[in-house]
C-alpha cells in the first residue's frame, strides 16, 4: 500500500494529495491550541464534529452562490476542496465585542458592535498574526484591490446568512475568522472560500443562557468542549438524535461516493 503524500500539516488540520490534479484532502485533528499554539491539547471528535459542522456551513454557503473550496465529505474525518493559493490573511467579522477587540480598545465582552466590523489579520504564525489596515495589504500586495473587493463582499454576506442560520437553533454568531484562496484557471484567478467554519474559529454563544459553545472553552479552561462542540452539531441537525457521540455523526459518504470528480464549479 503506498502512503499518500502529506502536502500541509496545521494546528487542527492535515492537507493531504487528491485523487485528481488541483484537488487536496482535508484531514480534521482533534488537536487544538490556542495562543499562537502556547497552548496544546485535544479535544476529543473535534475533528469529526468540524469536517461535519464545516461540510454543512460549506455546503449552505454554496447554496446562497458563495464559491468555496469545498467538493465532498469522504469519510469521518476527510473531506475532498479544491486545491488553491492561500491569501495570507485571517479574515475576521465581529458582531458583538469579545476576545482581542475588547482587549485591545476596551470594549466589554458581549457588548453589541453599532455595525459588523471586518478586521484583516496576517498570516504569520512567527510574527503571531498581526492586525493589519487594507492600506498594508495594498503596499505588500497580499491581495489586490479587486480581490479585497470580493473578500470582504463575500465576508459580509456570510455573515448575514450565519447570523440567521445560528439565530434559528438560539445561537449568537458573536465573531468568526474566514480565510480565502485564489483558484486558477489559465492566467486568471478568482478567489474563493478556503479552510472551515467551525467552533474551532467562532464565538458562538446560546442566546438563551449565554453559555459558550465554543473554543473558548478550551483557551479560558472552561471544561465542556466536546459537549460545547456537540451541542453546536446536534442543533444544526447533524446528530443522530438521542446518542449524539462523534461516531453518531451522519456519514452519507457512502452515497456520494460514486461521484468521480469534483463538479464545475458555478459561476
Ligand atoms: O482572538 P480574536 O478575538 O481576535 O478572535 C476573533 C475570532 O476569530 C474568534 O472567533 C476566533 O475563534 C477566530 N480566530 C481564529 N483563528 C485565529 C484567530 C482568531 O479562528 N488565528
Amino acid at each position: 500500500m503506498s502512503r499518500r503524500t502529506k502536502i500541509y500539516e496545521g494546528k487542527a488540520k492535515i492537507l493531504y494529495e487528491g485523487p485528481e490534479p488541483g484537488t487536496l484532502i482535508q484531514y480534521f485533528k482533534d488537536d487544538a491550541t490556542a495562543f499562537n499554539a502556547e497552548k496544546k491539547g485535544t479535544i476529543n471528535g473535534k475533528g469529526v464534529i468540524n469536517n461535519r459542522i464545516s461540510e454543512h456551513v460549506f455546503t449552505r454557503l454554496a447554496h446562497i452562490g458563495i464559491p468555496t473550496h469545498f467538493i465532498r465529505r469522504l469519510n469521518m474525518r476527510e473531506q475532498l476542496i479544491r486545491q488553491v493559493d492561500i491569501i495570507p490573511l485571517e479574515v475576521v467579522l465581529r458582531n458583538v465585542a469579545a476576545g482581542s477587540i475588547s482587549k485591545r480598545l476596551g470594549i466589554e465582552e458581549g457588548e453589541p458592535l453599532p455595525h459588523t466590523l471586518i478586521e484583516y489579520y496576517y498570516k504569520d504564525d512567527a510574527l503571531g498574526d498581526p492586525l493589519v489596515a487594507e492600506e498594508h495589504i495594498a503596499c505588500f500586495n497580499w491581495a489586490s484591490n479587486e480581490e479585497m473587493h470580493d473578500i470582504s463582499s463575500m465576508a459580509i454576506r456570510i455573515n448575514d446568512f450565519l447570523c440567521g442560520m445560528f439565530a434559528a437553533i438560539d445561537i449568537r454568531l458573536v465573531d468568526f475568522k474566514l480565510e480565502f484562496g485564489r483558484l486558477y484557471d489559465g492566467d486568471y484567478s478568482r478567489v474563493i472560500l478556503a479552510d472551515e467554519i467551525s467552533p474551532d474559529g467562532c464565538r458562538l454563544w446560546d442566546m438563551t443562557t449565554g453559555e459558550k459553545l465554543d473554543k473558548d472553552r478550551f483557551r479560558r479552561d472552561l471544561g465542556g468542549e466536546e459537549e460545547a462542540y456537540r451541542e453546536v452539531a446536534r442543533r444544526l441537525g447533524l446528530l443522530n438524535g438521542e446518542d449524539n457521540s462523534p461516531g453518531e455523526v451522519f456519514d452519507l459518504s457512502h452515497a456520494r461516493s460514486r461521484l468521480r470528480g469534483p463538479p464545475p464549479l458555478k459561476k
